[in-house]
């Protein structure tokens, strides 16, 4: 009998109670190492309930020592990151060097968070009008929820909790159901480092849980990160029901090789970009751009055998480049893409279908395809999976048009070593996080983090100064004392004398 993973609700693990579950697995075997309960929108109540009861007093705690919790919550996480890298490896699959690069980038947020005294300092302007004061500050929220995807079962938890909790906010997080237990044991860190009960929730579940979370009047905002089709219907419906909402969709990243572009660089930066976490991120480039025949055809002869050579295995063993991919699920679908884009005539350059593992598992190779065209399915779709597409493009505006008529607009990148071309790239193209010969630029936990177009609905961006202004609302108090306060009513609108 598969082990249970529990719910975190009021400072313990609660086992379900609904009778639903779904199965874990490991993705490098194929063994079912899990099953995890899935939540009813009762159980969902349970956890809002608990987060709301705990969120006067927390926000209530000075900043400085909520700050001081985060502080201790991050030495824990340091101290053991080879145990949670290794959770995340266990239900994920990727490497655990990557697993905990992932780890760090999630710790630099909470490092942010830390901050959160000098965060939510506000403003103040003296006598703006005789004897009067104005100044603003940033109050909580209340019961915020985050929704993440399975890709980053650490890092994207903490692209929000940290900023939610440190601005006095409590948290009911709904982690991806198919490497759930990270979180919990982030949830033990966090108490183990004085974080009180109900204020960071956990709560396991598919649609009934999410739309529990998006119904119930005492969430007051939800930030989700997945798929484009479930953000659109996660910031409409939250939104409709009266909620703050940023909602993280899916890309389609695109990075430009100029005809100057150090080759051997570009190449280097397109097989981490591509193949790193068999291209299971949302930052991953997957379609290249080269500029020119000549061009196209130096990156092709160049990728072909790195692209051949990757060491694919089980993310437990350090040799590995490549894991395999989360699900069987999702093992299909990306063979499916491979079909497709055969089947539409793009030039299977490499075949990552022909990888065979003796380890059991959802491994695929690294796939390549050349002449790859804007109408093709594999172009216009997300794969999410280890497979570059090649564009040609004949000039630079044709490469960067191409970018902008894309439905999407998380990240893009582009190889020059033309200053001018760079700037005007950085300038005009409309993808919310650009890299000039950076191939993934993401942003560091003190800017922030988000696409544009079909990649986030929503306002905020995450983390960084957009994720205090997210997770608090502006209050301005206006103030006169005594001296002019017997001067009677005054019914004109009030201008500051
Ligand atoms: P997903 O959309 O399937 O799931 C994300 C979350 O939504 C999970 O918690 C899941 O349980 C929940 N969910 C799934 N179906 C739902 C439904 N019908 N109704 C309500 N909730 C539902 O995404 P995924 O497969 O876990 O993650 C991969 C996707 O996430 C990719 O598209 C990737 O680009 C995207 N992603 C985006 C970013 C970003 O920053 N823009 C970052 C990481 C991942």
């Amino acid at each position: 009998m598969a082990s249970e993973i529990k719910h975190y609700i009021g400072g313990q693990q609660v086992a379900g109670r609904s009778g639903r579950t779904s199965p874990v697995f490991n993705p490098a075997t194929g063994e079912q190492t899990a099953q995890v309960s899935l939540a009813s929108t009762s159980e969902v109540g349970a956890a809002v309930a608990a987060a709301h009861a705990a969120a006067e007093s927390w926000a209530d705690t000075p900043s400085l020592r909520r700050a001081r919790i985060l502080n201790k919550f991050l030495r824990i996480c340091e101290d053991r990151i080879d145990d949670l890298a290794a959770v995340i490896t266990s239900e994920h699959g990727k490497t655990l060097s990557d697993a905990k690069g992932e780890i760090q980038r999630g710790l630099e947020v909470v490092e942010f968070a830390v901050g959160a005294p000098q965060l939510l300092k506000g403003e103040v302007s003296e006598n703006v009008g005789t004897r009067v004061d104005s100044y603003g500050v940033r109050q909580a929220l209340g019961v915020v929820a985050g929704i993440t995807p399975f890709n980053f079962p650490v890092m994207v938890p903490m692209w929000m909790f940290p900023v939610a909790l440190a601005c006095g906010n409590t948290f009911v997080l709904k982690p991806s159901e198919r490497d759930p237990s990270a979180p919990l044991l982030i949830a033990e860190w966090l108490a183990e480092a004085g974080l009180p009960a109900g204020v960071f929730n956990v709560v396991h579940g598919d649609k009934e849980a999410v739309d529990a979370l998006l119904h119930h009047p005492d969430v007051a905002a939800i930030s989700f990160v997945g798929s484009t089709p479930i953000a659109r219907y996660i910031y409409s419906t939250a939104t409709s029901t009266g909620k703050r909402c940023q909602a993280l969709g899916g890309a389609k990243n695109h990075m430009v090789v100029m005809p100057d572009a150090d080759i051997d660089q570009a190449v280097d930066a397109l097989m981490g970009a591509a193949y790193g976490s068999a291209g299971e991120r949302c930052m991953a480039i997957s379609v290249a751009v080269p500029v020119g025949e000549k061009t196209a055809d130096a990156l092709i002869s160049k990728l072909e055998p790195k692209i051949r050579a990757l060491k694919v295995g089980s993310g437990f063993n350090a040799e590995s480049e490549m894991g395999p991919l989360v699900t069987q699920q999702h093992l299909d679908k990306v063979r499916g893409y491979v079909d497709s884009g055969v089947e539409q005539g793009a030039k299977l350059i490499v075949d990552g279908r022909d990888f065979r593992s003796n380890e059991g598992g959802y491994f695929i190779g690294g796939s390549l395809f050349d002449h790859v065209t804007p109408d093709m399915k594999i172009y216009k779709e997300e794969i999410f999976g280890p497979v570059l597409a090649v564009v040609r493009t004949p000039d630079y505006a044709t490469a960067a048009r191409m970018i902008n008529d894309n439905e999407y607009g998380n990240g893009t990148a582009i190889f020059t070593q033309n200053g001018d071309v760079a700037r005007e790239f950085a300038h005009r193209i409309r993808v919310g996080m650009v890299g000039i010969n950076v191939p993934i630029p993401v942003p560091v936990a003190f800017h922030s983090f988000g696409g544009w177009k079909a990649s986030l609905f929503g306002d905020h961006s995450m983390h960084g100064p957009e994720g205090v202004r997210f997770y608090t609302r502006l209050k301005t108090v206006t103030s006169r004392w005594p001296t002019s306060i017997a001067q009677g009513p005054e019914f004109v609108m009030p201008t500051m004398k």
